[in-house]
């Protein structure tokens, strides 16, 4: 690691003047090549490759994507510079006929004394072993380190692009699941719903001898009979070792706060999560190279980083680059109807509707991207532009789930109509520059869903986590409206809860998301009338007036609105 970064930029790519800078900016941080750098960098800015420089300048990289849509996006870039491997169940295994359509997740290698072919999974799996650069998504790298303890020797350098939803990711990777039908498979009925993740322990504890004598069982079964040898591990086989590995890390840490994810309808799954993923974040991740680099628009605070992954403050390094692009070129244009929240959506959606159309109207020629604050939100929004503007309607197509983004971002890419995608998961991983996407609409501030227990309980223990969300969910939704140096988009918001956040929360966004939203709101008061925003009533002094130390000072969970406390009656 001893020459320029700029030495190292991808062949057949000719770094950008901004990509220069960051890079000598780099590379004066990385004298000291150890510990944790976060990189910020806003979207457009070709993160890529700036991790593939760093990866070829460190001859021996993890180079880790949050999605295994960007690890392709890798390959199509890189191609063989880089060896990728996906999770098992990208690859056939070559023992069953192909008409099975049976993948490496069902191996025989997965039993016990299971043969080790050299089929493709385990070609790119030895072959990225091998390789300067180990190129795979964050999951799956989690997965193997904790629980297949595959032998991912120690690297010079670990990368992990787009690491802002790294503590959720690493917190699934710990999580106990059961379905409903497992539940009654294994345990005779649903489990019961208990008070906290506590309560599950000698639960669970009783469960775990039962478990194993079924797995071993299933096991037996393989080493007598021939017949069944040659078959695939079942499902159950493979759910059922996945389970109590988890289950058997869930009881042996004691320390770590679990919480109980497990909605009240029948046949919800049950779900225990660790609160915080500080103590094994060490152990999975940064202990697997000396130097981590961790890259995203935005990764906020540095304290609040080291704090969420159980790191000192001073082990953490931060490069912050501000935009290249002319704030005329990713104007933000803010358009409040009201505080919308749980509480205000009913009273407040005609007017958003409206406001929409307003703005379709406006560009009717344009592609544009919608996005909503829930799949029931754009149901609604869509129904209401059904009504009010039926043309513009026909211009929309509905994400109604996140298994059909990869269609729809198709659709929308090759249709020659100005369509508009309307979706609540559409923030980050997409990538529409030029005419692809000419306006976006965000409707609703980004807070993450306080109904979901995970989130709720993250927000008491630390109410700025829940600000940072927010703000990372902000900033990663205004980086899809301009994507290079010679595009542009416009951004508009709608919520009138953006004014009450920046006030509040301006030190935790970037400047150059708040160069922008400062001029929103200057061009947005010359016109008064846009900010009479409604405030419906709110119950919350009311309904918080027994926690009055806990939620003074924070968005109320219904209304979204700060909680003074002077508002909060006094109770005896
Ligand atoms: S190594 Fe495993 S997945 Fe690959 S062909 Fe053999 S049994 Fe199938």
């Amino acid at each position: 690691m001893g020459d320029g970064l700029l030495d190292y930029f991808p062949a057949g790519y000719t770094p950008r003047a901004e990509q220069r800078r960051l890079l000598g900016d780099l590379e004066r941080l990385l004298e000291a090549p150890e510990g944790v750098v976060l990189v910020e960098a806003p979207p457009g800015l070709g993160k890529s490759h700036l991790a593939m420089t760093l990866a070829r300048w460190s001859g021996d990289a993890y180079l880790l994507t949050s999605q295994k849509l960007l690890q392709d996006q890798y390959e199509r870039l890189f191609g063989a510079e880089l060896h990728l491997v996906k999770g098992r169940d990208n690859y056939p295994c070559e023992l069953y006929p192909p008409e099975q359509g049976l993948t490496a997740l069902h191996g025989r290698c997965r039993r016990p004394r299971g043969p080790r072919c050299q089929c493709p999974y385990a070609r790119a799996k030895a072959a990225a072993l091998a390789a300067p650069i180990f190129c795979t998504n964050t999951a799956y790298f989690a997965t193997l380190r904790q629980w297949h303890g595959a032998d991912l020797r120690r690297r010079r350098l670990l990368v992990i692009d787009e690491a802002h939803t790294l503590e959720a990711q690493l917190a699934q990777v710990f999580t106990v699941a059961f379905s409903t039908d497992q539940m009654r498979s294994w345990f005779g009925a649903p489990l019961p719903r208990l008070a906290d993740g506590e309560a599950y322990r000698p639960l669970l504890g009783a469960e775990v001898e039962r478990l194993q004598g079924r797995l071993e069982g299933l096991q037996q079964r393989a080493f007598d009979d021939p017949a069944f040898a040659d078959l695939p591990p079942s499902p159950e086989e493979l759910e059922i070792r996945a389970v109590l590995d988890r289950i058997r890390f869930f009881l042996e840490a004691p320390d770590t706060e679990w919480v109980v994810r497990y909605a009240p309808e029948a046949g919800s799954p049950l779900e225990l999560l660790p609160l915080s993923v500080a103590p094994m974040a060490r152990a999975i991740l940064f202990d697997a190279a000396e130097l981590t680099v961790l890259s995203s628009a935005y990764l906020g605070q540095r304290t609040v980083f080291a704090e969420c992954f159980g790191l000192e403050p001073d082990q953490v390094r931060v490069l912050a680059a501000g935009s290249p692009f002319p704030l005329a070129r990713r104007p933000i244009v803010y358009r409040p109807v009201g505080a919308l929240s749980r509480a205000t959506l009913g009273q407040l959606e005609p007017a958003l509707a409206a406001e929409v159309a307003g703005i379709l109207a406006a560009h009717a020629g344009d592609k544009g991207l919608i996005h909503a604050g829930s799949y029931a939100a754009a149901r609604r929004l869509l129904a209401d532009l059904g009504d009010r503007a039926p043309r513009a309607a026909r211009r929309i197509l509905f994400v109604d789930s996140s298994a059909g983004k990869a269609r729809a971002l198709d659709q929308h890419r090759t249709s020659r109509e100005p369509t508009v995608l309307l979706s609540p998961s559409m923030r980050e991983g997409v990538d529409l520059p030029d005419d692809f996407l000419r306006f976006q609409i965000i409707t609703k501030m980004p807070y993450p869903d306080l109904g979901d227990p995970w989130t709720a309980a993250r927000q008491a223990r630390d109410p700025r986590w829940y600000a940072l969300e927010t703000a990372k969910a902000l900033v990663q939704a205004y980086g899809r409206g301009c994507r290079h140096a010679g595009d542009h988009g416009t951004t508009y918001i709608l919520d009138a809860q953006l004014q009450r956040f920046l006030a509040r929360y301006r030190p935790l966004l970037p400047p150059w998301f708040l160069d922008a939203a400062r001029a929103a709101l200057t061009d947005a008061k010359r016109t008064p009338a846009a900010l009479a925003v409604v405030h419906p009533p709110c119950d919350h002094p009311r309904l918080f007036a027994r926690h009055a130390g806990l939620v003074a000072g924070l968005p109320c969970p219904r209304c979204h609105r700060w909680i003074d406390r002077a508002s909060i009656p006094a109770v005896d």
